[in-house]
């Protein structure tokens, strides 16, 4: 499209500059001048000036400054073009069109029709509404809505409605009007019919939200099934208006709140949207489906660079805030998610706690790592290195997209501290499969990077060198001694034989071992440093033996305090989040399981060594 010279000239003369700027932002006369907040930085004391006398605006707070379509195209982020074709909209201008007669003649249909589908929709917002409030039918509808603690204020402002259970009512309605069948056709409103002749109403029996574009023109419909029915969510098919997931919901109303606020609150459903927006919260929008497009990224990037991702907290939820969590980071948004307690939606909980609670929560948002950390740790078995792989595995591609060397450092090593791990070998580990482009990184390296514990060496020495010994250890451990320790599979070899009557040799346990190369270095280390010399045999050296079962004893109980320390630290972190969250239920189960650990750490600060020592005697009788 080229649009003809002289026209800008002659639009920006016919376009009134404070029009066209209000519909962004409110603002007030003073003298000569309009005055508002500047939509181009934050503040609070208007700094931005509009003068319609010479079809001008300047802040003298950022230094923006320029004609009608300078405003646009910033505050769009879109090309000229684009931001004089918005204007002459605006104005209610055509823009004359020179290019090949062609392409004219195919832009001047497509313009057309998009002006025809326009005045159809607006028909369609009148048909909904007045069904809503004035049938039998639409009023269950309404109470539905006043239910749901929907005013009439907002139900007038979103312009809300209900589409009849009918299969003709609309298009004999939009025929009264005066569209042709072809025009009710590529409507959207109604469906064809298979066999290729007709067609029929498209909403039935559903509560209708108009979907708008940016500049406020109801471009499709959304519809909400009302009494039983599949789907329970279904919106207009793609039309010379509208393409899917190119628009938010609601984004048009909320836009001058986001500017201001300097973050957006991203939600799903339309109630989210309305709900909060009632109470006051007005920076949200609403993806209009389960997850965000790149397009819908690109359109909100216009406006703000900082959102808060506050989805659903069932299933599909996470995972529709993890895709949109990608998206968004890809684009380089600063990205927090918020998860409401109780499994409650915004809406729910607004109804339930208010704004107020709801601001509240807003401020304590998670940042997007801690979110995915937290639901990694979450579905992956923590004590075993596989499981740790698989959690690092689903954290690696969101850390991939920071953009910030030192902003993803200071991650890593919050990351390894949660997952205990090496931060410094972890970090060399996702450096290098940021560098090779890798998706995942390998179950060797990360059991290299868990830590073998000097009581864990100690005791493992210990068990494969001293038959004796071993024996007495063994009555006295369980599995969740060693689980979740980087030698844990070597314990679990040492368990498995001892079973089946067979002693830990270095041949038994490396071929059990098989491929794993780390495991069976580290054993033969182990089995070569024998910490006892030889206990065994005629002359037993009884003091010696003592020395070295006291020192067993001292290396479990040592990793049994590591190991309750590291369940405490884990804990603190789920209770700080449900304090967080003000999720009073969690948080009295949590308390209940810190009470149950501080039983334990009392237990094993009394240890003294002394039942073991008496073993020792008991067995050298
Ligand atoms: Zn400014």
């Amino acid at each position: 499209m080229r649009i003809p010279r002289g026209f800008s000239e002659e639009l920006r003369n016919k376009a009134d500059i404070l029009q066209v700027i209000g519909d962004y932002v409110s603002c007030k006369k003073k003298g000569a001048n309009y005055w508002a907040c500047c939509p181009f930085h934050h503040e609070k004391t208007p700094s931005f000036s509009i003068t319609p006398a010479k079809q001008f605006f300047k802040c003298f707070g950022c230094g923006k400054a320029g004609d009608v379509f300078a405003f646009v195209m910033e505050i769009e982020g879109c090309p000229f073009p684009e931001a004089v074709k918005i204007v002459a909209d605006k104005c209610g201008v055509t823009i004359p069109i020179v290019s090949t007669k062609e392409d004219s003649k195919e832009f001047e249909e497509r313009d057309r029709q998009r002006a025809e589908l326009m005045q159809i929709n607006q028909w369609a917002t009148e048909f909904f509404e007045q069904n809503l409030t004035e049938t039998a039918e639409g009023k269950r509808a309404l109470s539905y809505l006043t239910q749901r603690g929907i005013n009439n204020d907002t139900r007038k402002a979103f312009r809300l409605g209900y589409a009849p259970q009918s299969w003709d009512a609309m298009s004999n309605f939009l025929r009264s009007r005066g569209a042709s069948k072809t025009q009710i056709e590529r409507s959207g409103l109604v469906t064809l019919k298979e066999q290729g002749t007709g067609f029929y109403d498209r909403f039935r029996g559903r509560l209708v939200f108009p979907i708008c574009d940016t500049q406020g023109r109801i471009v499709a419909f959304g519809g909400r099934i009302v009494a039983e029915g599949e789907p329970k969510y279904l919106n207009s098919p793609e039309t010379v208006l509208y393409t899917k997931g190119q628009h938010l919901f609601g984004l048009n109303y909320s836009r001058e709140a986001i500017r201001k606020q300097n973050y957006a609150i991203l939600v799903e459903g339309y109630l989210d949207f309305l709900i909060p927006y009632q109470a006051g919260v007005k920076n949200l929008v609403a993806s209009l489906g389960t997850a965000l497009t790149e397009n819908q990224v690109r359109l909100l990037a216009r406006y703000v660079r900082q959102i808060i991702v506050n989805f659903d907290p069932d299933s599909a939820g996470v995972a529709a805030t993890k895709r949109s969590l990608e998206l968004l980071l890809a684009e380089g948004f600063k990205v927090k998610v918020l998860t409401l307690p109780d499994n409650l939606d915004p809406d729910e909980y607004i109804r339930s706690h208010g704004s107020d609670g709801y601001l509240g929560l807003l401020k304590r948002s998670q940042s997007f790592v801690d979110y995915i950390v937290e639901e990694a740790v979450k579905s992956n078995n923590q004590e075993s290195p596989s499981g740790k792989v698989e959690t690092i595995n689903a954290i690696l591609p969101y850390l991939k997209l920071i953009k910030d060397r030192i902003e993803r450092a200071e991650h890593c090593e919050r990351i390894a501290d949660r997952l205990k791990i090496d931060s410094k070998l972890f970090r060399e580990e996702f450096n290098k499969a940021v560098d090779t482009r890798s998706e995942k990184i390998s179950e060797r390296a990360v059991t290299a990077t868990i830590v073998v514990k000097p009581a864990e060496r100690k005791l493992l020495e210990i068990l494969l060198n001293q038959a004796s010994i071993r024996r007495q250890m063994m009555l006295q451990m369980t599995a969740d001694d060693y689980e979740g320790l980087r030698t844990a599979h070597i314990f679990r070899l040492i368990f498995k034989l001892e079973r089946q009557g067979r002693e830990p040799t270095y041949p038994a346990l490396s071929e059990e071992l098989g491929d794993e190369d780390m495991a069976r270095e580290l054993l033969a280390k182990l089995m070569i440093s024998d910490p006892g010399d030889v206990l065994e045999g005629a002359a037993i050296d009884q003091s010696r033996l003592e020395q070295v079962t006291r020192e067993a004893a001292e290396s479990l109980h040592s990793l049994r305090c590591t190991k309750l320390a590291e369940k405490q630290a884990a804990l603190q972190i789920e209770i700080n989040q449900a304090q967080r969250s003000n999720n009073s239920a969690r948080l009295s189960e949590l308390m209940m399981l810190k009470f149950e650990l501080a039983k334990q750490e009392r237990a094993l600060a009394q240890w003294n060594g002394q039942e073991d020592k008496e073993a020792v005697k008991i067995k050298k009788q």
